[in-house]
């Protein structure tokens, strides 16, 4: 067991190379903001909103702040959250005028009786949830870092427990020049992440593609069929290059802390940490 494990990603895809260092630099802070939590007795939830937040207000990665805008010029969001312990998700779609999509969606799966929420009525809700207090902003639209007294591309991550409890996420603006409206992957359970009690994964690249493999259930499938947990993320990337001939990256984590990460795209900048901050690993892809 290498308990509590964090495995974060910064989107995979063809990259500019000065970029790759820049992505890896952002996903190892936010890495180490959702290990912080977990090294102190955190839960896996906060420990993944945590560090989905830091990723989608540093600007640098395509999800929050610096979400790629759609062909009207708007940044239209996507996240998903997953409570794998109790099979419980939330999600919420083309939300517009908010920086942190991941704290809603986490909103949507622990405050009320649905699971995703999209547009307006995301929007509304997120209201809602400020009105509660559930969360504080910072400034109008984004939310302060709300666990910690400190301070490219898709993002998302598997942050597990010290009670081997897994929770996933992942958060985005879409591809390039999407039209309004339009929801890839990311936030579809199973397809853009899954997790339950054995396993959780999260996806990156084309959301067109890799719901047409589920790609997040098949990978966890695999690793409860037996595959090392390795091997399971690459099963789900050769499926979806079999089937549907696109380019995708995929992280996972296992309640008892191992992690597997593949992709065929260029890069995809990924940091884990398991048991103990030196313990870090970094990779491009
Ligand atoms: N999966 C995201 C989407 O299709 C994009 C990405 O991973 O970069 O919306």
């Amino acid at each position: 067991m290498k308990l509590p494990a964090i495995v974060v990603h910064g989107g995979a895809g063809s990259w500019k190379d000065d970029r790759i260092p820049i992505g890896l630099a952002e996903v190892e802070n936010a890495a180490k903001v959702g290990f912080r939590i977990l090294e102190t007795g955190g839960s896996c939830l906060d420990a993944a909103e945590a560090c989905t937040l830091y990723m989608e207000s540093c600007g640098k990665l395509n999800a929050g702040l610096g979400a790629r805008p759609n062909s009207d010029g708007e940044k239209e969001l996507d996240a998903i959250i997953i409570d794998g312990f109790e099979l419980k998700t939330g999600a919420v779609m083309a939300v517009k005028g908010i920086q942190n999509p991941t704290s809603l969606a986490r909103y949507v799966m622990e405050e009320t009786e649905y699971v995703m929420f999209a547009g307006e009525g995301a929007r509304r809700l997120y209201d809602r949830m400020m009105s509660e207090g559930y969360r504080k902003e910072a400034e109008h639209g984004a939310i302060q870092m709300p666990l910690l007294e400190e301070g490219g591309d898709t993002v998302g991550c598997i942050a597990v427990d010290v009670g081997g409890r897994i929770a996933a996420t992942s958060s985005t603006g879409g591809i390039s020049e999407k039209l309004p409206g339009r929801v890839g992957d990311s936030p579809v359970f199973g397809a853009g992440a899954y997790a339950n009690k054995v396993c959780g994964a999260t996806a990156t690249g084309y959301g067109e593609h890799i719901v047409r493999v589920v790609m997040c259930r098949m990978a966890v499938q695999y690793y409860e069929n037996g595959a090392s947990i390795q091997k399971a993320s690459d099963m789900a990337i050769e499926l979806l290059e079999r089937d549907t001939g696109s380019e995708a990256g995929i992280v996972m984590a296992s309640a008892n802390g191992d992690f597997g990460k593949s992709t065929n795209a260029k890069a995809m900048p990924t940091v884990a940490i398991r048991e103990n901050i030196d313990s870090i690993e970094r990779f491009t892809r």
